[in-house]
């Protein structure tokens, strides 16, 4: 694993590096972040020409931005990337505007994205890789928080890589919260979240942020918060509450959310990612069931 430092932030956004004969990196992370993951490689003695793939777990900003820039410095990888994702990977023109727009001040601090050489993008949803030495690595279509998110579950470790699939885990306060922007799917995100289960993974490798263990028991909390906050979304949407009321039974129902909120608002990334948007991603759900 290698902390990208994104915008000087710790424990924000992670690459991993997977080496079997062959190097695979999880995760490009954002253009800013390029050569602090650079320097992550050199130190764990990666050969730049001996990656072989980037698998980018999605094109947001923070995930799969940087891969244009990485790649001009490793000239024989390729990017795995779902079909729906590629061509924002090729032409980030649009992927740039609207994320300035969603997320403001932060996109800056992700930087802008280079285009990515057709080329040298495999669009995939599913289907696997030998990485040798006995290894394999899985490519699962995880959609949900976006409609292009890829999972990556490998043998070595029987880990899986979810990109923003499983949550964005807080290893200092051990809680998971929603990782559900609009334009978000639940119904989509839940049977995301069954595949991963039925893999039976022992180790979940999280973008946001780090390595955690019981897996599967994570898998299905995650589950049930959200469905918590869908219910309660719904419920909200039904009743004609406000916005701000939604929000607020969602920190007194979800003990996690309710711990962590001080954090989260006080926090320059995670005020604008991880409050409102999450939420907003919910009620804007739950109005196309209503
Ligand atoms: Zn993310």
């Amino acid at each position: 694993m290698i902390d990208l430092e994104t915008g000087g932030f710790r424990n924000l956004i992670c690459s991993y590096v997977l080496k079997g004969d062959k190097i695979i990196l999880v995760e490009s992370g954002p253009t800013s972040s390029v050569n602090t993951l650079v320097e992550g490689l050199k130190e764990l003695k990666v050969k730049f020409t001996d990656v072989e793939y980037v698998a980018v777990t999605h094109v947001h900003l923070d995930h799969g931005g940087g891969a244009g820039s990485l790649l001009k410095l490793l000239p024989n990888a390729k990017v795995l990337v779902h079909p729906r994702g590629a061509p924002h990977l090729i032409d980030p023109t649009r992927l740039w505007e609207s994320s300035k727009s969603v997320l403001g001040r932060v996109s800056e601090i992700f930087g802008k994205p280079e285009p990515v050489p057709e080329e040298r993008i495999v669009p995939i949803a599913e289907g696997s890789f030998d990485l040798g030495g006995g290894g394999k690595i899985y490519v699962v279509e995880t959609v949900g928080h976006a409609s292009h998110n890829l999972s990556f579950f490998e043998t070595f470790n029987v880990g899986v890589f979810p990109g923003d699939a499983a949550g964005t885990y807080f290893s200092e306060f051990d809680y998971v919260i929603p990782t559900s922007p609009p334009p978000f799917r639940l119904d989509a995100a839940l049977a995301s979240l069954d595949k991963l289960i039925s893999l039976k993974p022992a180790v979940l490798y999280y973008s946001h942020f780090g390595k955690a263990s019981d897996a599967v028991k994570r898998l299905k909390d995650y589950k049930a918060q959200l469905q918590l906050w869908g219910r309660i979304a719904l419920e909200g949407v039904k009743e004609k509450r406000s916005f701000e009321q939604i929000c607020e039974r969602i920190l007194r129902e979800d003990a996690a959310m309710n711990r962590i909120a001080g954090y989260l608002s006080a926090h320059p990334v995670y005020s604008v990612t991880a409050l409102g948007n999450t939420v907003q991603g919910f009620v804007e759900y739950a109005k196309t069931l209503t």
